[in-house]
């Protein structure tokens, strides 16, 4: 016999944790599924000064060990494991199988697996990647370049918004294209022309990231030309672009072009009764820890009246 729960949480980030904070403190004893990389990207970010209710900041990894704590503290089962397939229906329950051998019914399944970075894919990235100069997210770490000179790598409207934010950090920014246009959004991309401290500098690539223990310079190459030459930069910013990380949903629920699940308007409602998306895996726009936990939250309100409703609870 299969096991059969109420709530079943699939992540771990800000979202997942939350929505365990709230299914739990409802009494509906949730079983939250951590995935393959527990506590989500957080857990590759350095300091978060970011949200409320830390005046000195918090260290990232830490901050998610306090929330599995407190999504403990109410009764959450934590389980290390990955969904790998799930088998979706409009009348419920809804099978879940966890690495590949263990199947769960649940009669609400909160999704919260959260989206990852895309990287260049070069080794040097991977020396300086969280803490030594290599980062993909201005937002959370573009305090610790201010007044130095910063390299951003992309086109799209994330990369241009990422400079733009840091042209009021950093003393300069180097924007790099790799095509003579961008795809970003035409008001982006005035935005970033029309600052004074961005350099964008096309039919630009990357060779190399350079430095010992943290980034001193970028050495980039002309795919026109073929001029290579070296930058002097403190920080390597990547904004190619996020991949949510939804794959096993595809064909079950509704998602974007780019994999977002789409929810019904205000609330975490997929298109599936008693499925409910939170987090990064449906929110391309914000994607900050404290808007992934308040949709986790919603996402745990939407379970409880589902089951409620049905009589579940
Ligand atoms: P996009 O996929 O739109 O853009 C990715 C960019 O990265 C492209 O310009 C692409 O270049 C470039 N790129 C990809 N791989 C490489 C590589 N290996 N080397 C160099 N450059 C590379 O991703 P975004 O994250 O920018 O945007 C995702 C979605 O989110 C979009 O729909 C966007 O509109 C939306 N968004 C909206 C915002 C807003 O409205 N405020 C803010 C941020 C995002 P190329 O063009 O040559 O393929």
């Amino acid at each position: 016999m299969a096991e059969h729960v109420k709530v079943l949480i699939i992540g771990s980030g800000p979202a997942g944790y939350t929505a365990g904070i709230y299914a739990s403190r409802a009494s509906l004893n949730p079983v939250l599924y951590q995935g393959g990389e527990p506590g989500g990207q957080l857990t590759i970010t350095n300091d978060v000064e970011n949200f409320p209710g830390y005046p000195e900041g918090v260290n990232g990894p830490q901050m998610m060990m306090d929330l599995e704590k407190q999504a403990k503290r109410f009764g959450t089962d934590v389980r290390h494991g990955l969904a790998t397939a799930v088998e979706f229906s409009q009348e419920g329950p809804h099978k879940v199988v966890v690495d590949e051998n263990h199947e769960i019914l649940a009669d609400t399944v909160i999704i919260s697996t959260g989206a990852s970075a895309k990287w260049l894919g070069l080794e040097s990235e991977d020396k300086f990647k969280y803490g030594g100069g290599v980062t993909a997210c201005a937002v959370c770490d573009g305090f610790f370049y201010r007044g130095k000179d910063v390299v951003v790598v992309g086109a799209g409207d994330t990369a241009c918004e990422e400079a733009t934010y840091l042209s009021k950090i950093c003393n300069k920014v180097y924007l790099l294209v790799r095509r003579d246009e961008m795809r970003a959004s035409r008001i982006m991309q005035q935005r970033v022309l029309g600052t004074e401290n961005i350099e964008v500098l096309w039919n630009t690539e990357t060779e190399e990231i350079l430095g010992e223990s943290e980034v001193t310079g970028v050495r980039i190459r002309n795919n026109k030309t073929e001029e290579v030459k070296n930058l002097d930069i403190q920080g390597f910013f990547v904004a190619i672009g996020h991949k949510p990380n939804t794959d096993i949903f595809k064909g079950q629920l509704d998602m974007d072009e780019n994999g977002y699940l789409i929810t019904q308007a205000k609330s975490s409602k997929t298109n599936v009764p008693g499925v409910f998306a939170s987090g990064d895996a449906q929110d391309h726009v914000y994607r900050q820890a404290v808007t992934a936990a308040g949709t986790g939250c919603m996402a745990a309100l939407d379970a409880e009246r589902y089951l409620a409703e049905k009589g579940l609870a």
